[in-house]
């Protein structure tokens, strides 16, 4: 067994880790990274939840699904025929697959041009050496390495659900709901935050009846409360059965089915029988096979790895970044938190501000807002002024055929500094970039209003709920 000396070692190679990795090489030192992601064939498969079972495989099965609906939904409205439209899920999952596998490829392309060690296999602390620290890799081979500075970039996993374990063929976390061999016909998810929502939305658009089962008794309370009225009331015409503030009671297993006993809003006791159930109630931090305790890495009550501001866990020399850590469990936050990581490592000031993190929803119409809520700047006593602007006011929108929803642009009343943006309508995660870009930049709302935007344009939108902001929208 060899041992490898390197300056920066990270542990996971998702958003967080590969990134981290590759930004450490970019400032010169000797990065390596460690990831133990397996693919079919029992090869590497670097880009951890995000590239495997999360952000791009949902994104290209919700656009396969939206062809589908559009197919048979819209296209009439623009004279195309499109009689007897099928789809074919063992392809519509095998095009997916292609697309993860290309991302893998990606990565694995890119450890190679930056100069990055890539090891397959499980990484774990074996002591502190030599005022560094001893890592084994697991995998096909058996290897030491050395490092000066470790990353941990370990992710997440779905949480269980008690009494209802994943089988991943009847009771599915996201990996099982992103590859059911066949649109079932009645589809259950406990959970209506992204992952449930997205996940209910592909399985929905391909004809299954959905219910989303949820605990709290406000639907997206995260988001602004007029966008989640606003998107409970269009999913609901889409058909999504969404039913709040339910008590789970106990989920048990048939032979093709799974039966959840539940209690509504009103406390009546109901039973749903439905052929796939996806438990979608959030993730918890992972560090199973870490062997944090050789080396006394501190973590909390949640399994988190601890640490401050600057991803500093409490052993010298050791950072934590994404999911493994406090924060969203969002696949930018991560990238960011790595870079930042790794410029540090250098000398350098990376940072992450955490109040221009962009939230997106890929539900269509998809949802997507920075900053503060209407609620929140209540609730703070912050004196504010709101704009909004609906997209059916908007050309583009019209001429698109998607004229849902609206943006709602939050300013500071004395001030008029952008303090939060709220959209839910046709390419909002497109569109947010904007909102971010002007809040990191401390722009006013009438910047935004005396900015040329492109006519026409979903993003005149955005513009226009700048004006609205001070009262003088020109197109509605
Ligand atoms: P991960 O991506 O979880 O990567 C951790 C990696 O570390 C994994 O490859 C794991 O195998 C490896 N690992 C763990 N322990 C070890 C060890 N001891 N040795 C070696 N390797 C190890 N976020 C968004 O921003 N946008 C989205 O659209 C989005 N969609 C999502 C959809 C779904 C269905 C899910 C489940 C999540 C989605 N997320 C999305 C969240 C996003 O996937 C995570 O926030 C992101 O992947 C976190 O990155 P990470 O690097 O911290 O961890």
């Amino acid at each position: 067994m060899s041992t490898k000396n390197f300056d920066v070692v990270v542990i996971g190679g998702g958003p967080g880790g590969y990134i981290a990795a590759i930004r450490a090489a970019q400032l010169g030192f000797n990065a390596a990274c460690i990831d133990e992601w397996k693919n079919e064939k029992g090869g590497p498969a670097p880009g951890g939840t995000c590239t495997n079972v999360g952000c791009i495989p949902s994104k290209a099965l919700l656009q396969s699904s939206e062809h589908f609906e559009h197919a048979n939904h819209h296209f009439a409205d623009h004279g195309i025929t499109a009689d007897n439209v099928q789809i074919d899920v063992a392809k519509m999952i095998g095009r997916k697959a292609t697309v993860v596998k290309q991302n893998n490829d990606g990565i694995l392309y890119l450890f190679k041009k930056n100069k990055v060690s890539f090891f397959h296999g499980r990484g774990s602390f074996v002591a502190a050496k030599d005022g560094g620290y001893e890592i084994k890799v697991a995998g096909a081979a058996e290897e030491t390495l050395v490092a000066k500075h470790v990353i941990l970039a370990t992710g997440s996993n779905a949480r269980q659900l008690p009494g209802a374990e994943f089988d991943e063929e009847l009771i599915l976390s996201n990996d099982g709901a992103l590859r059911i061999p066949a649109t079932p016909k009645k589809l259950g998810v406990i959970g209506s935050g992204v992952i449930g929502l997205e996940m209910g939305s592909v399985w929905r658009r391909l004809g299954a009846e959905v219910t989303i089962l949820e605990a709290m008794p406000a639907f997206l309370g995260a988001a602004d409360e007029s966008v989640a009225k606003e998107a409970a009331k269009v999913f609901k015409k889409q058909g999504l059965d969404i039913q709040l503030g339910v008590k789970i009671a106990s989920v048990t297993k048939g032979k093709d089915s799974v039966t959840i006993a539940y209690a509504d809003a009103k406390g009546a006791e109901q039973s749903l029988v439905v052929d796939k159930l996806i438990v979608s109630i959030g993730r918890v931090p992972n560090t199973i096979g870490l062997n944090p305790e050789a080396v006394g890495l501190k973590l909390d009550e949640r399994g988190a790895i601890v640490v401050d501001d600057e991803c500093k866990t409490n052993l010298p020399n050791v950072w934590a970044v994404g999911d493994v850590v406090r924060g969203p469990m969002l696949a930018h936050k991560a990238e960011e938190e790595g870079v930042a990581v790794a410029e540090r490592i250098a000398g350098q000031h990376g940072h992450v501000n955490f109040g221009t993190i962009p939230w997106v929803i890929y539900t269509s119409p998809e949802i997507a807002w920075v900053g503060k809520t209407e609620q929140q700047l209540k609730s703070e006593g912050v004196e504010y002024k709101a704009g909004q602007f609906p997209f059916m006011a908007n050309g583009r929108a019209r001429a698109l055929g998607d004229t849902t929803g609206f943006v709602k642009m939050l300013a500071d009343a004395k001030t008029d500094e952008i303090l939060g943006v709220h959209i839910i309508g046709p390419f909002a995660s497109e569109l947010i970039s904007e909102a971010v870009v002007a809040m990191e930049f401390k722009a006013s709302a009438e910047d935004i209003a005396r900015i040329c935007h492109a006519h026409p344009s979903l993003s005149e939108a955005t513009k226009e709920a700048a004006l609205a902001v001070d009262k003088r929208t020109l197109n509605f």
